[in-house]
């Protein structure tokens, strides 16, 4: 049939522009990337095997080949998997079909890439990488089940456009073919390629062979050598996670590591261990040192890579782990399991709940540990990966205690940036403090300049400050920690035993009630406040009502939220408070105090970080007032 011309969709022409131009320091890693994804294919040919007889592929020689040829200065990658029909090359060479894409290419734009290359990797862009060294890539691909003239020629210069072109090929599989950049044709070396293979691929399960020629004395002529072809295998085959802890270098660990995850940075802990009883399983978990720009996206991939009996089954099942530990990236291997197993299986599997529950607790066990003995590691885990952590107080009832104890948290009394356990916060609370106060903020310097915080202060007492926008939702979850109660420092009634409330209360009786009057509809109560040292009044919101931080951030999520009664609290001890009152027992109907009660509530709505109801009417009666103060001055 034809051939025909067709242009890449945008974003790979950027990534490949990327790739071209920017890319100068590990380069090698193409070659990496062309063995994952060959690997990936005789994955996907051997499990489509156990599960389609008709497919008459059982037993095959799984095989990734490598094929240097220096005189047509070409180098392939062979591999017998699953191959890829017409359609599904253009798909999955043509395109990037990943959601984040807009948010990836900002990331390489504010982030100098060269820099980080690990970037591409993660995004799993790893084909394109084959430009950096070659300025033709051809691909033959045959999918599996197809026939021999159902095979496919996609080829491209990296020009803006690719061609797809019928036909025949063999045997099943693909042939990525790369037409080597005269500046790398080092990777048309034996050496180099044994060399790369072996820092790089050396667990791929798949042998990766390669033909090499060696010379060796003549059999009938002493004087002569005659040369000889033999098919050698480059990479060792062993499953890391099958082997004893001692025979695996830290090196080994890391570059698994970032075969698994495509990271390019060492990961910050490895689990490995073996769980023998009535659920046996091997099981090697990374915590990485960095966040996944996507972690945060719909489509990141949670779980380790799953394998019964060596197979690779899932590269990630999401059955394994719980979402508040997506961070973790490894591989599973249970013979318990069978080997044709769904996902639809695995979501209520006993064996996979057994191994789920065990996988976390360790890496529970191993945060607390890192936590205990290595303060600084793990703040620096805690920043990556905190907010994701503490979804689990949320998520799994069961372990909220477990994970509380992990939580970490900036206070009114650390320095900037250094953060407290809830244990610690308990440590240094005031002999006759019984609650752990917490303010919630955008960020540190609101939080701390904020009203609520007055009295507090004024007494010493350490209130935690919590930035991230749920945190409201979680600490209300929670309830309390090592019984204490949480209450939250701009929610309900406070009382630190500060002057004499009931007194207080009698004395400005009236003109409290005047005030809700006053403010009906805007506040269910108007109260003497527990809180306040230097400001007149303050909104609070009821114990058991959200947070108004929440209010805000789901009303522009556009959904409708009880807000509750607010309470307008108000501080006896300001001036201005006081002459309202002597203002009152001279004349209470006085229209002066009405507007004052008006203006409070508008103050108040601003010390929220909010918007006066009427900021024109606002700002007007606040400049009357001023002009008025300035005359009788
Ligand atoms: P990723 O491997 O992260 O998906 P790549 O850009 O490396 O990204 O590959 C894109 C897609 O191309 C793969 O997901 C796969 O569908 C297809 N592909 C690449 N190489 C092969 C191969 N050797 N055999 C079959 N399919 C392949």
């Amino acid at each position: 049939m034809s051939v025909s011309k067709r242009k890449f969709k945008a974003e790979v022409n950027k990534i490949l522009d990327l790739m071209i131009h920017s890319l100068y320091s590990h380069k090698e890693i193409f070659l990496r990337e062309l063995i994952s994804n060959a690997s990936d294919a005789v994955d996907k040919a051997r499990y489509a095997s156990l599960t389609d007889a008709s497919l008459g592929i059982e037993g095959a020689d799984w095989k990734i080949r490598l094929i240097p040829d220096k005189e047509a200065g070409t180098l392939t990658v062979r591999d017998n998997g699953i191959g890829m029909t017409r359609d599904e090359a253009a798909e999955a060479l043509g395109t990037i079909a990943h959601s984040g894409t807009k948010e990836f290419m900002k990331l390489l734009e504010s982030r100098d890439v060269k820099d980080n290359p690990e970037l591409i990797g993660q995004f799993g862009v790893g084909f394109y990488s084959a430009f950096m060294v070659a300025d033709q890539v051809t691909v033959v691909t045959r999918k599996a089940g197809a026939a021999p003239g159902e095979a496919v020629i996609w080829r491209s210069e990296a020009d803006g456009t690719y061609t797809l072109e019928d036909t025949e090929k063999a045997e099943r599989g693909t042939d990525v073919i790369l037409k080597i950049k005269e500046d790398a044709r080092q990777y048309l070396e034996e050496w180099e390629l044994r060399k790369i293979v072996k820092q790089y691929s050396d667990f791929i399960e798949y042998p990766i062979v390669m033909d090499v020629v060696r010379s060796k004395p003549d059999p009938d002529d002493k004087e002569k050598s005659v040369s000889e072809t033999t098919e050698e295998t480059l990479n060792s085959r062993k499953a890391i996670w099958l082997k004893e802890k001692s025979e695996i270098t830290a090196e080994e660990y890391n570059e698994f590591y970032k075969h698994l995850s495509h990271d390019f940075t060492d990961p910050l802990r490895t689990i490995h261990y073996r769980a023998e009883g009535t659920t046996e399983f091997s099981a090697l978990l990374y915590l990485p040192k960095k966040r996944p720009f996507d972690i945060f996206y719909q489509d990141y991939k949670i779980g380790p890579a799953l394998y019964v009996r060596r197979v690779q089954i899932m590269d990630h099942c999401e059955a394994m782990l719980p979402t508040y530990l997506r961070f973790v990236k490894g591989v599973v291997e249970s013979s318990d399991l069978p080997l044709n197993v769904s996902r639809e299986i695995l979501q209520d599997n006993r064996t996979v709940a057994v191994i789920r529950k065990n996988l976390t607790k360790r890496i529970l066990d191993t945060l607390a540990e890192m936590k205990r003995d290595d303060a600084e590691a793990y703040g620096a885990f805690y920043e990556e990966f905190g907010r994701i952590l503490k979804e689990g107080i949320h998520h799994d009832y069961e372990r909220r205690e477990t994970i509380a104890d992990l939580l970490l948290f900036e206070s009114t009394k650390t320095e900037a940036g250094k953060k407290i356990t809830l244990a610690e916060y308990i440590e240094r609370m005031q002999p006759e403090q019984k609650e752990i106060y917490y303010i919630t903020g955008a960020d540190r310097a609101s939080a701390e300049s904020s009203p609520y915080l007055e009295i507090f202060k004024e007494k010493g007492i350490e209130v935690l400050i919590m930035t991230d926008d749920f945190d409201d939702i979680i600490i209300t979850g929670l309830g309390s920690y090592k019984e204490k109660e949480f209450h939250s420092a701009i929610k309900g009634d406070l009382d630190l035993g500060e002057g004499n409330k009931e007194e207080q209360k009698k004395e400005y009786g009236d003109l409290l009630e005047l005030m809700k009057e006053e403010l009906k509809g805007l506040v269910g109560e108007v109260r003497i406040s527990g809180r306040l040292k230097d400001s007149a009044v303050c909104l609070v919101a009821g114990e058991h009502d959200l947070d108004p931080k929440m209010v805000k951030m789901f009303e522009a999520m556009g959904q409708v939220v009880p807000k509750g009664q607010r309470v307008l609290e108000v501080n006896p001890n300001h001036e201005l408070i006081g002459r309202m009152k002597t203002l009152f027992a001279a004349d209470r109907g006085s229209a002066q105090l009405k507007e004052y009660v008006g203006l409070l509530y508008d103050q108040a709505l601003l010390l929220e970080g909010d918007r006066p109801r009427d900021p024109v009417a606002f700002a007007r009666a606040m400049s009357k007032l001023m002009a008025e103060g300035v005359v009788k001055g």
